[in-house]
């Protein structure tokens, strides 16, 4: 099956995988084995990061910021087909033999409670910056992220505001960062799904003239919190397109009790859409 690209559920199933290996401890080292990612590092990337200690590692949209003790934030982004390994004493292995593992393992951090967290990406869309003191390449993107679907600042009001007067289709705007953080294109199309809503609509539909939200603004609201609760519940399995409702599903009959729909498979903004035309409008 094709690449799945991450979105909250899976940055999040990342963050609880790596926070307890990371958290408290110093990093030691850091082994940069290119000068960039997608963007190049920021400079003085290794030298900035070296002896400090990490306080939290957290989550905002698809980005994952480790807060260190100089005030400043690690702040890394996955991509495409960024991963983290985490190796544990005996496992650990020096840089030098590190430099023999796999040409993918970009950026390695040894750490001084016997960790080594390795970033791996084949395709490179993965990003790795600082946000602190001094200027930072990601932080007008990061600053105009819009609200974290899964925290009490989004709710249907939230939602009904940042889609009033908004022409584009739905499904469209729900990819847009600025409106809500973390969706992506595959929660875009369940969290559609599951609130009976077609992916074609126009935005400003889920807005009254003066941006209250109408009943479908809060339905829409409740549809992503749940469908990313209950994939970041799935974790890792919700990378098998087995557990979608309309994702990946192109064909087969849609689940909605009663509908007796096909999902269909439709392409917006250069990206694919499945939804089913029969219960979604
Ligand atoms: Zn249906």
């Amino acid at each position: 099956m094709m690449a799945l690209m991450p979105e909250l559920p899976e940055v999040e199933a990342v963050r609880r995988r790596i926070a307890p290996a990371m958290r408290g401890a110093r990093i030691e080292h850091v082994l940069l084995r290119r000068k960039d990612l997608r963007r190049p590092f920021p400079r003085a990337f290794a030298a900035r990061l070296e002896g400090r200690r990490i306080r939290s590692v957290d989550r905002r949209g698809k980005y994952l910021l480790v807060a260190l003790d100089s005030g400043a934030t690690l702040l890394m982004h996955l991509g495409m087909s960024g991963s983290f390994r985490i190796d544990r004493g005996s496992k650990r292995r020096t840089p030098d033999a590190e430099a023999a593992g796999d040409r993918h393992d970009h950026v390695v951090f040894t750490l001084s409670n016997g960790v080594t967290v390795t970033f791996n990406d084949p395709r490179r869309f993965g990003l790795m910056d600082l946000l602190g003191d001094r200027p930072a390449a990601s932080q007008k993107t990061f600053a105009a992220l819009g609200p974290e679907p899964l925290g009490a600042s989004f709710d249907a009001a939230a939602l009904a505001q940042a889609l009033t007067g908004k022409r584009i289709a739905l499904k469209v705007a729900l990819l847009d960062q600025r409106v809500v953080a973390g969706v992506g294109n595959i929660y875009a199309s369940e969290a559609l799904h599951r609130a009976g809503l077609s992916p074609l609509r126009r935005s400003s539909t889920l807005a009254t003239a003066a941006g209250r939200p109408a009943q479908k603004a809060v339905r829409l609201a409740a549809a992503i919190k749940t469908v990313l609760r209950e994939a970041i519940a799935r974790k890792e399995r919700s990378y098998r397109a087995g557990r979608f409702r309309v994702y990946e599903r192109e064909g087969e009959p849609c689940r909605t009790a009663g509908c007796g729909g096909r999902i269909r498979r439709i392409a917006q903004a250069g990206r694919s859409t499945f939804y089913c035309p029969a219960c979604q409008r």
